[in-house]
């Protein structure tokens, strides 16, 4: 655990400032562009004006520098106006984030700071069709040819496909090295060869594009592989999802808050037997329940983006922690908030409806809650040489095999 949590001052007027564009250009749509399945422009070019891609670009290339959890501040008072609109926002973190961890110093120059202004969106490119869970299994290819790398294949679901310009992605340079396999690369919108192909019809997070990125024997400058090294793509891709997963977690806590606060606006409000249904003790057990989860949720996340600010040597079991536990959280606060709606929760024309369908995808991607359990589990296993002094407090029995337990034959 970090050993305290600090909110600066940059980090919580960055907050105040998505709260303001939340209320203004999210909330008031989110119905809207989710049944058209749009992109929210508006409120993108209002969180470029107000400085909000700044936040996890590095000073020195035209950021902000203001770390992880002003980067969970801001993503959680977005995603609880719409939670499709907080990942919106955070993919753009998550896919500039191989460029800040592991590019040179001339990438950084070349395109953290259109994307500090908001003026280039990014899209982070790992998954294939038979690649997800298993990001060892990629199989885009790219190959060196003088000066140029030559990718091709296809990519599985681009978060903001279409709407970014930067795409960072992870092939294959090396298919014949073990450890050395993949390397990162980006690609810009517009290059030959590049095209967005499946735009997908989802349950939820409608308002933000997901799709297929093709690339046909797109041909890119060799000075985009990021880090100027091959093989270094899934060393990049795993330090961007440890620094990622507090950003998703953030996204669940914003969306469990959002459905929390909608269930207590319409308890008070929905009478039945002749009182608000908030006054029936059943029903304030959920909410009791959605608010403790949720607050439990927040504070686990604040935890692991601490970890990641402070330089906390392995953040990676906080983060699948937080990760997992925010998003779980996320989805049961929804059910239970529906629950609390009764019928009317189950209508389209409310809008807890939304927020149970934008719930399910939290627990799915940036890698799935059986993965950050596995996460979990192999780092405690890991470290259980310091839990070693409590041998001598349980007792061996179940090592003495029933052989030896046995009276030796004589004769
Ligand atoms: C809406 C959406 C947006 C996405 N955005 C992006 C994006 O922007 N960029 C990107 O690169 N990817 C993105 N993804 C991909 C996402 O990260 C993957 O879907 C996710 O990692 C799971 O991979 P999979 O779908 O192939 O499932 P699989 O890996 O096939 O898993 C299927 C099931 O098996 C379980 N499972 C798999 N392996 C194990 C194991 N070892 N132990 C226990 N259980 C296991 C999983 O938990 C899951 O329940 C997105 C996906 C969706 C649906």
């Amino acid at each position: 655990m970090p050993q305290n949590i600090v909110f600066s001052e940059l980090a919580l007027e960055l907050q105040a400032k998505a709260r303001v564009i939340a209320d203004k250009y999210v909330r008031p749509f989110a119905a809207k562009y989710d049944k058209a399945q749009e992109y929210n422009r508006e409120a993108a070019q209002a969180a470029a004006e107000a400085g909000l891609f700044k936040v996890f670009v590095p000073v020195e290339y035209g950021g902000y520098g203001a770390g992880s959890l002003a980067l969970c501040l801001v993503t959680e008072e977005l995603a609880k106006a719409d939670s499709g609109f907080g990942v919106a926002y955070a993919v753009n973190a998550l896919g500039s984030t191989p460029i800040v961890v592991g590019g040179t110093d001339e990438q950084k120059k070349k395109w953290l700071p259109a994307i500090a202004r908001g003026e280039k969106m990014v899209a982070f490119c790992l998954s294939e069709k038979n690649a997800g869970s298993d990001a060892s299994g990629l199989a885009v290819t790219a190959e060196r040819d003088g000066e140029h790398y030559v990718i091709c294949g296809e990519k599985k679901w681009t978060t903001n496909g279409g709407v970014a310009d930067v795409y960072t992605v992870f092939c294959v340079t090396d298919p014949t090295s073990k450890s050395r396999r993949i390397s990162a690369i980006v690609v810009e919108k517009g290059t030959p060869g590049f095209s967005v192909k499946k735009i997908e019809d989802k349950m939820g997070i409608r308002c933000v594009p997901v799709v297929e990125t093709h690339y046909d024997n797109v041909r890119v400058p060799a000075g985009n592989l990021i880090g100027g090294r091959e093989g270094m793509g899934f060393a990049h891709a795993m330090q961007t999802l440890d620094r990622a997963r507090p950003c998703v977690a953030a996204q669940a806590v914003g969306a469990a808050q959002g459905s929390l606060d909608l269930a207590i606006v319409y308890s008070n409000r929905r009478k039945q037997f002749g009182a608000p249904i908030s006054s029936f003790q059943m029903v304030q057990k959920m909410l009791a329940d959605m608010a403790i989860k949720t607050e439990a949720a927040r504070w686990l996340v604040y935890a692991s983006a601490a970890a990641i600010d402070t330089g906390m040597q392995n953040v990676t079991k906080i983060a699948a922690m937080g990760k997992c536990f925010a998003t779980d959280t996320a989805m049961e606060v929804a059910t239970d908030a529906v629950q609390v709606f009764g019928g009317y929760g189950f209508m389209e024309d409310y809008p807890i409806a939304k927020n149970f369908r934008d719930a399910k995808i939290l627990s799915i991607y940036e890698g799935t809650n059986q993965v950050q359990r596995l996460v979990v589990a192999r780092n405690l296993i890991k470290e259980s040489e310091s839990l070693s002094h409590l041998q001598q407090y349980i007792p061996q029995e179940e090592q003495k095999s029933y052989k030896s337990a046995q009276p030796a034959k004589s004769g």
